[in-house]
C-alpha cells in the first residue's frame, strides 16, 4: 500500500480509503471489513452521520481491538451543512459520541452541493463557526468538504480557502471535474475521490464489451490506475460491503507510476471506440447547452447515453439515470422525458446535436424504477 500526503492537512493517507457506507448492515460485518482493510494497509476510515448506524458500528470496531490503535488510524466523518452554528455544534458532538472518540482527524461538510450550501459555509455566523470552535478545542483536526454539485460550486468552495481537502466525483468516465482537481492541488488541498468502482461505472460487474476493450486489464484496474497515476489525487474510497470486496485491490495499491504505454493504448482504444460508435451523436460534455428551462441535466443524461451505446454500460446508465427527480440536490436535474422541444438548447450545442431526440432515446434506454440514495 502506498501513502500520499493529504494536501495541507499533512496527514499521510493510504491511497485507498475504506468508505463504510455499505458495510453498515451489521456490526460484525463492519468489524471484519475494517480489520481486513487495516490488514491491507488502509489507514483512512471514512463514515458519515447520515450513513445509518455506520458511525456506531465504526465506533464499536474501534473499541473491539483492531490491529492498529486509534492514533494510527485517520478517521473522517461527514456532516451536512447547516444554516446556523448550533446545529453543527450539536451534530459534531453526537458524531464523536457515536464513534466513541475524543476527536476526528477530519470532518467533511457533507454534500456541499448548492449555492445555498456555499452561502451557509461562507456566512460569518454559519456552520463553520462551530467547526472552527471544534478545531480550536481539538475535537476536529482538519476540515474539508464532500460534494455532488456542479463544477462552478466546487471551484468556488475550494477558492474560499476554508477547506483543507475535497471529496468529489472524478473518474475516467467522468472527467468534468478535472479543473477542480487541478485547483485543489494548486491550493494544496488533499483530493479524495468518491467510490470509483461504483459511481465511476459499476465496475465490479463490467459489461463484456467493456472487458474486451480494456483487455489485458480489467475495467476496474484501469480506472484505479487512471486516478492513481495522477499525483494530484491523494486517495480513492472503496465502499466495500464485506471483507471479500477488498480483495480486488491486489497490486494496484502499490503502483504509483505514470500510465504505462499499454495502459495508454487501452485508453486511446476506448476513446476511438466511443467516437466511432457514437459518430455524429457524441456529446462532448461541454455543458454549453445548460440551463434548460425544464431543468433537465442534459450533459449528464447524454453522458449516460454515450456510455450505454459505446461500452454497453446500460446497467450503470440506468442506475444513475433513475436517480434523477429522486435524490434532490444529491443528483440534480429532471428526467429527459420532461423535454418540451422548446429548442433553447439547440443553438448552444457546438456539436449541433439534435438534443431533444437524443434525450428521448436516452429516456427509453435508461428509464425504469426510481432509485434513491443508498443510505436514504
Ligand atoms: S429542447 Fe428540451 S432539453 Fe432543450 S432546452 Fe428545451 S426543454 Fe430543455
Ligand atoms: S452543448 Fe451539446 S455537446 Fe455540449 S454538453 Fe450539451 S449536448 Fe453535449
Amino acid at each position: 500500500m502506498k501513502f500520499r500526503r493529504f494536501g495541507r492537512t499533512n496527514l499521510n493517507l493510504s491511497v485507498f480509503s475504506l468508505g463504510t457506507m455499505r458495510c453498515l448492515v451489521a456490526e460484525e460485518i463492519a468489524f471484519q471489513t475494517v480489520q481486513r482493510a487495516i490488514a491491507l494497509g488502509i489507514n483512512h476510515l471514512e463514515t458519515a452521520r447520515g450513513y445509518g448506524k455506520s458511525e456506531q458500528y465504526l465506533g464499536a470496531a474501534l473499541r473491539s481491538g483492531l490491529a492498529l490503535p486509534r492514533e494510527a488510524l485517520i478517521i473522517t466523518t461527514k456532516i451536512c451543512p447547516t444554516p446556523n452554528p448550533d446545529d453543527m455544534e450539536r451534530q459534531i458532538d453526537e458524531s464523536l459520541q457515536r464513534l466513541g472518540v475524543d476527536y476526528v482527524d477530519a470532518l467533511a461538510i457533507h454534500g456541499l452541493n448548492t449555492w445555498e450550501h456555499l452561502a451557509w459555509v461562507e456566512a460569518p455566523n454559519g456552520c463553520m463557526k462551530a467547526v472552527e470552535a471544534a478545531i480550536a478545542d481539538g475535537r476536529v483536526r482538519h476540515v474539508g468538504f464532500s460534494t455532488h454539485g456542479f463544477l462552478d460550486v466546487i471551484v468556488r468552495a475550494i477558492a474560499t480557502d476554508q477547506f483543507e481537502f475535497v471529496n468529489l466525483h472524478y473518474y475516467y468516465f467522468f472527467q468534468r471535474h478535472a479543473p477542480a482537481v487541478a485547483l485543489a492541488h494548486a491550493k494544496d488541498l488533499g483530493v479524495f475521490i468518491i467510490s470509483p468502482a461504483d459511481k465511476g461505472g459499476l465496475l465490479y460487474t463490467p459489461p463484456e464489451l467493456l472487458q474486451e476493450l480494456c483487455h489485458p486489464f480489467s475495467p476496474l484496474e484501469l480506472t484505479y490506475r487512471f486516478l492513481l497515476s495522477n499525483p494530484h489525487i491523494t486517495t480513492l474510497s472503496i465502499g466495500a460491503a464485506n471483507p471479500e470486496e477488498l480483495d480486488c485491490l491486489g497490486a494496484i495499491a502499490d503502483q504509483n507510476q505514470p500510465l504505462s504505454a499499454p495502459e495508454q493504448a487501452v485508453f486511446e482504444r476506448l476513446q476511438q471506440h466511443q467516437a466511432q460508435t457514437l459518430a455524429t451523436e457524441q456529446c462532448s460534455q461541454c455543458y454549453a447547452c445548460l440551463p434548460c428551462p425544464e431543468a433537465i441535466h442534459i450533459p449528464e443524461v447524454l453522458r449516460l447515453r454515450n456510455l450505454s451505446l459505446a461500452y454497453d454500460m446500460t446497467a450503470y446508465g440506468q442506475y444513475r439515470y433513475r436517480m434523477f427527480e429522486n435524490a434532490g440536490h444529491w443528483f440534480p436535474g429532471n428526467k429527459a422525458s420532461r423535454c418540451t422541444d422548446c429548442g433553447e438548447c439547440l443553438p448552444r450545442c457546438p456539436e449541433k446535436l439534435d438534443i431533444p431526440r437524443l434525450l428521448r432515446d436516452a429516456d427509453q434506454r435508461l428509464n425504469g424504477q426510481a432509485r434513491r440514495r443508498l443510505w436514504e
